[in-house]
């Protein structure tokens, strides 16, 4: 560039020349929108790629997961430094997004969408889109979007095969799709005994990058529909809601089948509402937080209910003939395990003592902060009182609502 050329500067809203040729498209809408994406493998690189590239405003990226050769040959997003490095997928996925579009806010969480996302977070979406590989995670997924009334989008690839549907809560339901066999299977994970058993592998296929750029392109589309509540209550548009999108490569199929199983007595729909402000942190030592809940809500007892994990305590164990007392959430087990590896051979009944599922006024370690017990930033608690349920966000500390557009009520 010669030095007195003018600086190249971005067009002043992103996509302002091309995308409003749509009668439908709403430029605005989209720069307002938060939207989290859930797994940043094959399907998700895609997705967010094709967001980006719209110009959905603010865009939280999640996957606990770091990236490997394999992911190569399927992920525009990632390079051969990435895998050799083993970057994370949520971070290296953002910062290439935010080269794809610089005009756009891109929050990367390395976390399990099983157990690190808060609700309070989850609520400040307007639409959440899955690209996870296991039914697990779908269906916790489908769970936790239930909570807090937000649509969400599930794309599955396998091979030259895949699948788009779109669950909006009130009207349908991924669990209340699934056949009897699976919801056992999910009962019995859900039953703490067996919760070393959640973390479902998912079985390798053979994924292709045509695939993924398909299956990844319908489930941006669904989601930008979805950003569009008034075109798709109009019928300008038409939802996949109560549909499933199903291609196939091989022969070349696709077609659009039924997929509108709803079940009012589904458990899965319970909606946490109203959401109270407290001003409490994962910092806050379990004592002082229930102290703090019982003069906010005017309870005289307060029991904080662990709905998606137990706290695991004396945990007592044998090695190199000490006992060794050990505390923490259920879900940490596995990993605490592997990090032990004189432990391996026991079998996991050996380590259980007491499991907690709510904590009251005679929970014995006061001092233990929220954190803890397992509790991640800004969750919104299901509180226990006198008089029935009630559901209390924590303050946000971490500073998310300084990047998500403040959308909805808070
Ligand atoms: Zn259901």
């Amino acid at each position: 560039m010669k030095e007195n050329d003018p600086i190249p500067t971005l067009a002043p809203t992103w996509g302002a020349d091309v995308f409003p040729l749509l009668s439908w498209f709403k430029q605005e809408r989209l720069e307002r929108a938060n939207v989290m994406v859930v797994g940043c493998g094959a399907l998700g690189n895609e997705v967010l790629k094709n967001l980006a590239l719209f110009g959905v405003g603010h865009l939280v990226v999640v996957d606990f997961d770091t990236i490997e050769p394999s992911n190569l040959t399927r992920s525009i997003l990632f390079s051969q430094a990435d895998a050799e490095a083993r970057r994370p997928k949520a971070t290296v996925t953002a910062k290439r997004i935010r080269e794809i579009n610089p005009s756009i806010q891109v929050l990367p969480l390395e976390c399990d969408i099983c157990h690190d996302i808060g609700l309070g977070l989850l609520r400040q979406m307007d639409v959440v889109v899955g690209c996870v590989d296991n039914r697990w995670a779908r269906y916790y997924l489908n769970r936790l979007c239930m909570r807090v009334g937000v649509p969400w989008v599930d794309g599955g690839i396998d091979g030259l095969e895949g699948t788009a549907r779109v669950f909006m809560p009130g009207k349908n339901c991924y669990a209340c799709n699934l056949g009897p066999e699976a919801l056992k299977d999910m009962s019995y994970r859900l039953s703490c005994s067996a919760s070393i058993q959640r973390n479902e592998q998912a079985n390798r296929v053979p994924t292709t990058p045509v695939i993924a750029s398909i299956i990844g392109a319908v489930e941006a589309q669904e989601a930008i529909k979805l950003l569009h509540p008034d075109e798709l209550a109009s019928g300008e548009l038409t939802s996949l809601c109560g549909k499933m999108f199903y291609y196939e490569g091989q022969h070349l199929a696709a077609r659009i089948a039924g997929f509108t199983g709803y079940d009012e007595e589904c458990p899965v729909h319970e909606q946490w509402e109203p959401i109270e402000k407290a001003d409490l942190t994962t910092d806050s030592p379990i004592g002082e937080a229930l102290d703090n809940l019982a003069g906010q809500l005017g309870c005289n007892d307060v029991e904080i209910i662990l709905r998606d994990h137990c706290f695991v305590d004396y945990l007592t164990i044998r090695k190199d003939d000490r006992e060794v007392t050990v505390m923490l959430p259920d879900y940490a087990i596995a990993q605490f395990l592997e990090e032990e590896p004189t432990l391996r051979h026991l079998p996991f009944h050996a380590f259980y003592q007491h499991e907690i599922k709510a904590i009251d006024s005679h929970f014995p370690y006061r001092d233990l902060t929220l954190s803890q017990i397992g509790i991640p930033p800004w969750s919104i608690l299901h509180v226990r009182t006198e008089n029935g349920n009630r559901y209390v966000e924590l303050a946000d500390e971490r500073n998310y609502s300084t990047f998500l557009f403040q959308s909805r009520q808070v």
